[in-house]
């Protein structure tokens, strides 16, 4: 396959995968709010819980977003340093994007800065937004798609303190944002939470961690338990489903993190929302894929 077949295929795969995860919740989020709403006690949450999956149901039958605001398409991809299809990736997401525009459809979210003009096919300048990581000595792509909307995930939080603010001020920084964010997004959401060393890594941390699959944990023990204090934390509040009084305003909260420097601490956070639509695929070098990490027993 030439270079121009391959784009051409790529960009057909993905706009049709774009057309199912902005439809379907994956796997694990849809078993999470399951559970979520059994555990869940007042009628009113129960209902909204109901309401949840009736729009998500309804979604599927009409073929669909199951929710208006599709987002701004973000792509986080993991490349092999022997994916043999490199250099055609980019263009054929552009193209994925703006025909999905059409066909799923997504709702043209897209604005340019300066000419203050929707593009209309929800690419522009650097959107979608891709972020590379390179994989040595492996020769698969997989992309995760993250539809990224205005009221929850865009308006994240970074701020860097200095080592004498201790750590404390990592867990107020993230109850203070998630209160404050929770009120735009529509609980229950996963936060993503970035510890760092400047603005810029904390952030990009954040969103790396609320993309990794529900039911996963911080490699390092302490990570995992700050994990699970900040979630019981969040879930005491007495918020939930749709800010309104419920336990679990939390899925999960995700920690990722990297060495910081001597004399910074860096947090980031960002939040998703209950219509968490993430979808991971990945590629062979002859373009075959794969999605069932987040989708089983669906095929586009
Ligand atoms: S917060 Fe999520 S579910 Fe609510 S309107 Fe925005 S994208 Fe849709």
């Amino acid at each position: 396959m030439d270079k121009h077949e391959a784009k051409t295929k790529l960009a057909n795969i993905m706009e049709k995968f774009i057309g199912l995860a902005c439809k379907r919740l994956p796997d694990d989020v849809y078993a999470k709010l399951k559970e979520l709403r059994e555990r869940e006690e007042s009628e009113i949450q129960k209902v909204i819980y109901d309401t949840y999956f009736d729009n998500l149901d309804k979604a599927l039958k009409l073929n669909r977003p199951a929710c208006q605001d599709t987002g701004l398409l973000h792509f986080y991809i993991n490349c092999g340093s022997e994916f043999k299809y490199i250099g055609i990736v980019e263009a054929a997401l552009r193209e994925a994007v703006a025909n999905a525009t059409v066909s799923a459809p997504l709702r043209q979210n897209a604005v340019n800065y300066f000419e203050e003009r929707n593009t209309e096919d929800n690419t522009g300048e650097r959107m979608p937004w891709i972020h590379w990581e390179i994989v040595p000595d492996n020769d698969e792509l997989e992309i995760c798609v993250y539809f990224a909307g205005a009221g929850c995930c865009l308006p994240g939080r970074a701020q860097v303190f200095k080592p004498s603010d201790g750590y404390a001020a990592i867990i107020k920084y993230v109850f203070d944002a998630v209160s404050d964010l929770g009120l735009n997004a529509c609980p229950p959401f996963v936060v993503g939470v970035g510890l760092g060393h400047n603005v810029e890594n904390a952030a990009v941390l954040s969103k790396m961690a609320y993309l990794r699959p529900l039911g996963t944990t911080h490699a390092h023990p302490k990570g995992a338990k700050l994990e699970r204090d900040l979630l019981e934390g969040l879930n005491s509040l007495g918020i939930g489903a749709q800010g309104l009084p419920g336990k679990q305003v939390a899925m999960e909260v995700h920690v990722e993190s990297s060495a910081r420097h001597t004399a910074t601490i860096a947090v980031g956070v960002s939040v998703s929302c209950y219509m968490h639509r993430r979808g991971f695929i990945k590629f062979n070098n002859d373009l075959e894929f794969d999605f069932s990490k987040s989708y089983k027993g669906v095929s586009i």
